[in-house]
């Protein structure tokens, strides 16, 4: 939790871990404890606040302040987080899933800053992402748009955590290269079986990141394959919504030397060339500082204010 002027500066922020069991109402009261705590470091009174932002990992209705069905926190569906916490600081709350905060946090601040057609992809344990078509943040009929990961790349491949089979996230998500790997343990001359410890359950894509720059030669050919799927799935966001820049997050971040040059190449073999020649693949910038720009991003959004309106 942060509390933050409105062009980036942080005042204060301290982290607690998410409790599950809790459910909603004694979690709104460690969020409101929290709080304000944070705004007394800061030395903010809970009436100067201009606004609240919320990044929450899993769908929810913007416009009512609701959450849909949080698979991380059962019991919250249908909470009404908004109006508890309006009434509580008597300031305006904005609220968005993660994966569009996260893509408005690099839109404002990062890696899409200048680009008017932006697509965001999480890149971690799942694939999410986040439109951005038009200078806007697209959300869609049931708030549900941008969702990448969940286009099929393999109508018959390995199954989805959705359930649905042959998804981009059951392949190129941080949780899919691990479930693929596992499927090869064992088979062929590799470090990544010695870096997991000869326990296929500890298999991951650091793992195989880490391998293929030992020169590791299976793990090599399996990041192969992985770019391949990875720039199918690109190159069919390319010819639906035609962007000015894909931003990739965490996975592709953190290794952006393997990743960048040859996504490039695989994405502009699979799309005609009337989309490339301002097509940007690029690493998003601000992995480790999403906590704060995600819903700040959000307010300035829902604000329709830019940061450097705000920047003295
Ligand atoms: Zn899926």
């Amino acid at each position: 939790m942060v509390s933050a002027h409105l062009n980036g500066e942080v005042l204060a922020q301290k982290r607690i871990p998410t409790q599950p069991k809790d459910g909603p109402d004694k979690g709104l009261e460690r969020i409101l404890e929290t709080a304000e705590e944070i705004l007394g470091q800061a030395q903010v009174a809970k009436n100067d606040l201009t606004a609240i932002g919320l990044s929450v990992p899993g769908p929810l209705d913007p416009v009512a302040g609701v959450f849909f069905k949080l698979p991380n926190l059962p019991g919250w569906e249908g909470f009404r987080i908004r109006k508890k916490l309006e009434e509580h600081f008597s300031a305006p709350l904005y609220m968005d899933n993660d994966a569009n905060a996260t893509a408005l946090a690099e839109w404002k601040f990062g890696a899409g800053r200048g680009y008017d057609h932006m697509i965001y992809l999480t890149m971690s344990t799942g694939i999410g992402g986040g439109l951005i078509l038009d200078g806007k943040l697209y959300r869609g009929k049931n708030f549900n748009a941008g969702e990448v990961g969940h286009q099929v790349i393999l109508p018959d491949g390995p199954p989805c955590g959705c359930g649905l089979l042959g998804h981009l996230e059951a392949l190129c998500s941080g949780s899919g290269i691990a479930r693929r790997l596992r499927k090869i343990f064992g088979q062929g001359n590799s470090v990544m079986w010695e870096l997991a410890g000869g326990d296929r359950k500890k298999l991951s894509a650091e793992i195989l990141t880490q391998a293929v720059r030992q020169g590791d030669a299976v793990a090599q050919e399996f990041f192969q394959q992985t770019l391949e799927y990875l720039a199918t799935g690109l190159s069919n966001l390319v010819f639906i919504l035609n962007p000015e820049a894909i931003v990739l997050g965490t996975m592709v971040a953190k290794n952006p030397d393997l990743f960048l040059k040859p996504l490039n190449r695989l994405v502009r073999e699979r799309v005609w060339d009337v989309f490339t020649p301002n097509l940007k693949i690029l690493p998003a910038q601000l992995v480790d500082q999403v906590g704060v720009y995600a819903p700040l991003a959000v307010i300035l959004d829902a604000m329709n204010l830019e940061p450097e309106e705000l920047i003295p």
